[in-house]
This record gives structure tokens, C-alpha cells and sequence, in this order.
């Protein structure tokens, strides 16, 4: 899953108008950013499978402190408890820390029985969406759609930038996920590392076009009358 996480990250802010976009998508893909490093520090293994699955060529071998469920649950307390510590935002830290668990459980479903509960679980969890191509596809574009159309209601540009920078950006998206399914498999684990890498690039990408939105006007009114 790839637009999924993103979609979540979108449709998260209108649970938490205060957090920034960027700060949503670190916590949505937060344990595939982590991953990479992992896989570069052979912390973590996986393999390049073309028939792994219909979806993608990867076979996720071993991967316990990204993905396993009690590693995930984790990583959820962390950035939950160090955004309230930073910005003192208790919804928001909530928000951000159920949108890092949101991950495993949409990658549970998508994935084949890969996912373990804990470090050194014989016990595996998968529903393996990724044997259905079409499936996949409508499931993901559904969480991706839903998700920015939340984002659009809560949210509206302040200048420019802020229409044009997030029109780009789910357009790249939407490419970047197509590329991924209907592209050729990644020629080594060394470079889809890398290329996981780049991820950090769609964070700082929200966090720009944060600045440039505001919550849409009636937001702004309720929250008067709230705050009154
Ligand atoms: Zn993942």
C-alpha cells in the first residue's frame, strides 16, 4: 500500500485541523520511512520477488521493529507523546499516533501473511488483497479519494501555492503509485531502499503546502464561537 497511507494522512487533518500536513503523512507512513534504513543497515530483509504477489514484486522477509504489530503500537506512543510534549496539541497527538497504527492495518490487509505481532512471532498476519489486482486498485484510490476530499473540505488555499503545490502533488502521487504497480520491479534492495528514501521529500512536501492553506472560513467561524 502506498496512496492509502497518503490518503489517511489527508482525510486525518480533518480530525486534527491544527497538525500540520506534513506532520500527518510522517505518521501515516511513518513505519515505511523508517523501513529503508533498516533495509540499508540489513537490519531488516526483504526480497525481490516479480511473482511475490499480483501487486508487488516484493517479498517482505523480515522486517520486526517496522512492522510488527507490538513494534507499531510503539512507534505510535513515541510520536504521539513527543508532538504533545513539542506543540501541547492532545488531539493532535492522539490523531497522529492512531494514523501510525492506521498503516499496519491497512497494510494487513493488502499484504500477504507477512505482518508479525511481535519481534520473533511465529504467528503471521496477512488477508493478501495484493492476489487481486482490481481490488487493490479500488480499495487504495478509495482511501486516496476520500481522504483528500476531506482534506479540501477542511482546508483552502491561502495564495498560490497553496492550490498549485497540492494540485501537483496528488497528481505525482497518483503517477508515483501507477509507476509502482505497472513499472519494472526495483533491480536491487540497495535502490528500492533508496527510492523508499525519498519518501522524506512527500513530508517536507506537506509541510510546505501547509503553510500556504488555512481552514476553510466556516471553520474558522465555528471555532470563534467554540473558543467564546
Ligand atoms: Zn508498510
Amino acid at each position: 500500500m502506498f496512496i492509502g497511507h497518503f490518503g489517511v494522512g489527508f482525510g486525518a487533518k480533518a480530525a486534527a485541523p491544527k497538525v500540520s500536513l506534513g506532520s500527518l503523512f510522517l505518521a501515516g507512513q511513518f513505519i515505511d520511512l523508517l523501513w529503508p534504513t533498516f533495509l540499508l543497515l540489513g537490519i531488516e530483509q526483504v526480497r525481490i520477488d516479480p511473482t511475490a504477489t499480483k501487486v508487488t514484486p516484493l517479498d517482505f522477509e523480515y522486517y520486526p521493529i517496522s512492522h510488527s504489530l507490538l513494534a507499531v503500537l510503539g512507534w505510535a506512543v513515541l510520536i504521539a507523546v513527543s508532538y504533545q510534549l513539542l506543540r501541547h496539541y492532545r488531539r493532535g497527538a492522539v490523531v497522529l499516533g492512531l494514523a501510525v497504527v492506521s498503516h499496519w492495518l491497512l497494510d494487513a490487509i493488502v499484504h500477504r501473511p507477512d505482518l508479525p505481532l511481535y519481534p520473533g512471532s511465529a504467528y503471521l498476519l496477512g488477508f493478501n488483497l495484493w492476489s487481486s489486482l482490481s481490488a487493490t486498485l479500488a480499495i487504495e484510490l478509495l482511501i486516496f479519494v476520500l481522504g483528500v476530499w476531506m482534506y479540501l473540505r477542511v482546508t483552502e488555499p491561502s495564495d498560490a501555492v497553496g492550490k498549485w503545490a497540492l494540485c501537483v502533488l496528488i497528481a505525482f502521487l497518483v503517477v508515483i503509485y501507477l509507476a509502482n504497480l505497472f513499472g519494472s520491479p526495483p533491480p536491487n534492495v540497495t535502490a528500492l531502499a533508496w527510492v523508499g528514501q525519498a519518501q522524506w521529500l512527500l513530508v517536507a512536501w506537506g509541510y510546505w503546502i501547509d503553510r500556504h492553506r488555512r481552514p476553510v472560513a466556516t471553520m474558522i467561524v465555528s471555532g470563534r464561537i467554540s473558543d467564546t
